[in-house]
């Protein structure tokens, strides 16, 4: 089996990128054989556990409260409704339920307090437990992993170049910060990000460099299409072409051998077929449920019918790394810390975020 490479340079991800088709995806296909089944596809459920109001401006994020869009908000769900939603994503296939809540970070307090108790009811379901809350501290991570939480997902986005772009409210390191400090624990790193928001070639690969040369590589990594919607930044943006998918899918594949790459928004905008292109490509993990977050996914029926066609198999929870054990809240060696972080601010604004802010305000 090869040795992973954690010095990829944006050149050499290009050249691969930019390959002919044919050969990108055999090549791809071949090291997606050395180190998984290729007839197994994890499967995991994204549930919206506090919907809107989020202070961020995310120029993709329909959650973000400076944009007019139709999305309703809700307040934190409580542990008993995200148990109910667990148990039915689990009779469906689900090995994994992903938990995000629309927050610039974590504070700590009685939500927080929530979450925990959140990841210690599904942990106990025998499920794997991510959590996607926005940035968080280390002891933050420590609690987290304490409970039982098995992978935590903070996107990188895009390159730290076109970052700056398409988020003026924080900084690409502070999202390298939060990786770094899920790295200081047991819990495993989800990290990926967006194609689509009129980035360059150029960036996805600089994206690519960023995550793989990140030692350890992050254990999974979502490769979504942007879903443009209506009132945000990017509304006016194309759909992604499925051709920059199969090649964003088979890159990360061939510069992150281990890595579990994740077919994630946009797949609405697929065919069975493209899909299908996707995992001979490499991708070996999806979202399920009709909603990602706030955006459409394909129904888990058609889900089903597209593995049957395909003879694809759900990978069983814990397949890659032992399930964590549960500490309660009683037995916790970790308090709250009530830490007032200083994340880096970026002094500069968007023009489109901006313009985008003022169109709200004014349809209000
Ligand atoms: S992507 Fe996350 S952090 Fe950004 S606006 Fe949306 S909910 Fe907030």
């Amino acid at each position: 089996m090869s040795e992973t490479k954690h010095n990829w340079t944006k050149e050499e991800i290009l050249d691969i990128y930019n390959k002919p088709m044919m050969e990108l995806l055999y090549d791809a296909a071949t090291i997606h054989r050395l180190h998984h089944d290729p007839n197994v596809v994890q499967v995991s459920t994204l549930l919206s556990i506090k919907t809107g109001g989020c202070s961020e401006d995310c120029g993709y994020c329909p959650q973000a409260a400076r944009y007019h869009t139709d999305i309703e908000g809700n307040d934190l769900m409580s542990v008993q409704q995200v148990k109910a939603q667990a148990l039915r994503a689990k009779s469906t296939g689900s090995s994994r339920v992903c938990m995000g809540a629309a927050w610039r970070n974590v504070k700590d307090g009685e939500e927080f307090d929530q979450v925990l108790e959140m990841v210690r009811t599904i942990n106990k379901l025998d499920m794997e437990v991510c959590c996607t809350l926005g940035m968080i501290t280390e002891n933050q991570a420590q609690r987290l992993a304490e409970a039982g939480l098995y992978a935590y997902n903070h996107n990188l986005d895009s390159s730290e170049e076109y970052y700056k772009e398409v988020i003026s409210t924080r900084g690409y390191q502070d999202r390298l910060d939060t990786i770094g400090n899920v790295r200081k624990t047991n819990v495993t790193v989800c990290s990926g990000g967006i194609i689509g928001m009129g980035e360059k070639v150029e960036d996805r690969a600089g994206m690519l460099v960023a995550l793989s040369t990140l030692n350890p590589q992050p254990e999974s990594t979502p490769i979504n299409a942007l879903v443009a919607v209506e009132g945000t930044p990017l509304e006016d943006e194309q759909p992604v072409e499925i051709w920059d998918m199969i090649r964003m899918v088979a890159t990360t594949r061939i510069v992150m051998p281990e890595t579990q790459v994740r077919l994630s928004a946009g797949r609405t905008q697929m065919s069975r077929e493209g899909q299908a292109m996707c995992f001979l490509a490499g991708a070996n993990s999806i979202f399920a449920g009709d909603k990602l977050l706030t955006t459409p996914n394909p129904d888990v029926n058609e889900d089903m019918k597209m593995f049957d066609a395909l003879g694809l198999n759900p990978q069983k929870p814990f397949t890659k790394k032992v399930q964590p054990q549960t500490v309660e809240a009683s037995s916790s060696q970790f308090e709250a810390l009530g830490e007032k972080p200083k994340w880096t601010r970026p002094d500069h604004k968007i023009e489109r975020n901006e313009l985008a802010k003022a169109s709200a305000k004014l349809e209000k």
